[in-house]
């Protein structure tokens, strides 16, 4: 059987690295095309020495080694690759995805930025192109498996673990410190998601991506807090049935399902999943009031146009300022909502007008950050 060719954007990241373990657990099925990373050449060259990519790109491409050096748009050109995992944080994941789209590439799709700045043009370029998009967030992942027959499902059921600080005071979330923050209590993820994860503000842009992904009405996707991460979210069909998505909090089985689609392997999976070990499932309605990025982000889903490019940068803009502890964690989403207030959303929006209203934003947030302190 021939090997599947990949190439993964953002190998040294949270995900990156554990796509890579989902790899070594299935060797004799992948051949990396190509790897690229950011700043953090040391590990680049350790995964290049050990998985044997054709190419390499990087920052500091002078040091990387053992591999050609290429670039991200080279590696998205390139029609060797099967699939492309785009797994790079920010806005720097949007060309390149567009890229292998328009080259008929299929994407494994972990950057949130690509849909929630550019949703509208990515969905209808891959529709054109016949590229599959294939989730690996968990939520959306978890739906892709639900799905089989899209024009029957009614409703989209995210469910959200509530992050943690989900049963403590409003008081005690003003005042959290940025390590509080970032102990998530189920997923390990970078650190801007964390974050995001605290304040719902990864929800909200969660909902928004799954508007795109999956051409279902804002009314019609609903957040369900779900503290135990087990049922990683649900479709309900026209006629009342409910289809779920369960499996244990790990990133490993979302990546592997999406860069193997339509196969499925033993590969990563560590243990059976019991129900009786978990015993118990908790569902609750999210605290609205607490959690206001999420009723933010489902306006700005719902306006359309430049808002949510104007709210992701935004708010990502406050999470940075906020992990260099200069600003308090309601200051992030508080900052969002003055921008998103402020901000006159543009419709009809091309590549280049998306970077350009991103980077307006940016340099205004930064602006009103400097303000807060
Ligand atoms: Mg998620």
């Amino acid at each position: 059987m021939r090997r599947r060719r990949i190439s993964i954007l953002g190998s040294t990241g949270s995900i990156g690295r554990q796509s890579l373990e989902v790899i070594e657990k299935l060797a004799d099925r992948f051949e990396i095309i190509a790897l690229s990373a950011g700043n953090n050449t040391e590990l680049l060259n350790q995964q290049i020495r050990k998985f044997r990519p054709k190419y390499a790109c990087a920052n500091n491409i002078n040091e990387v080694e053992g591999a050609e050096h290429t670039s991200l748009e080279e590696i998205c050109s390139n029609k060797e690759n099967d699939i492309i995992l785009v797994a790079v944080s920010g806005k720097i994941g949007l060309k390149p995805t567009i890229t292998a789209i328009n080259n008929g590439i299929d994407i494994a799709l972990a950057n949130k930025e690509t849909l929630v700045m550019a949703g509208d043009i990515v969905m209808s370029l891959a529709k054109a192109q016949k590229a599959n998009i294939i989730p690996v967030d968990s939520e959306h992942c978890a739906i892709h498996q639900c799905i089989k027959d899209a024009s029957q499902v009614d409703k989209l059921i995210i469910t959200a673990s509530g992050g943690p600080f989900l049963h403590k005071t409003i008081d005690i979330m003003k005042n959290a410190t940025v390590e509080e923050t970032l102990q998530h209590p189920r997923w390990n993820m970078g650190k801007k998601i964390t974050v995001d994860s605290a304040t719902l503000m990864n929800k909200g842009l969660e909902v928004i991506e799954a508007h795109h992904l999956f051409n279902m009405d804002y009314d019609k996707i609903e957040v369900v807090v779900h503290p135990q991460s087990v049922v990683h979210s649900a479709i309900e069909y026209i006629d009342g049935s409910v289809v779920a998505q369960l499996g244990i909090p790990s990133m490993h089985i979302p990546i592997q399902y999406a860069i193997t689609y339509p196969a499925r392997y033993e590969g990563i999976k560590s243990r059976s999943f019991s129900f009786c070990e978990i015993a118990r499932l908790d569902f609750e309605t999210p605290n609205w009031s607490k959690f206001k990025a999420l009723k933010l982000a489902y306006e700005c889903g719902k306006t359309g146009g430049s808002m949510p490019i104007c709210l992701n940068a935004a708010n990502e803009e406050a999470v940075f300022s906020f992990l260099d502890g200069k600003i308090k964690l309601f200051d992030i989403i508080d900052t969002a909502c003055k921008m998103v207030e402020e901000h006159k959303p543009v419709f009809e929006l091309s590549v280049d007008d998306i970077f350009e209203i991103d980077n307006e934003v940016r340099i205004k947030t930064k602006e009103k950050l400097l303000r807060l302190r």
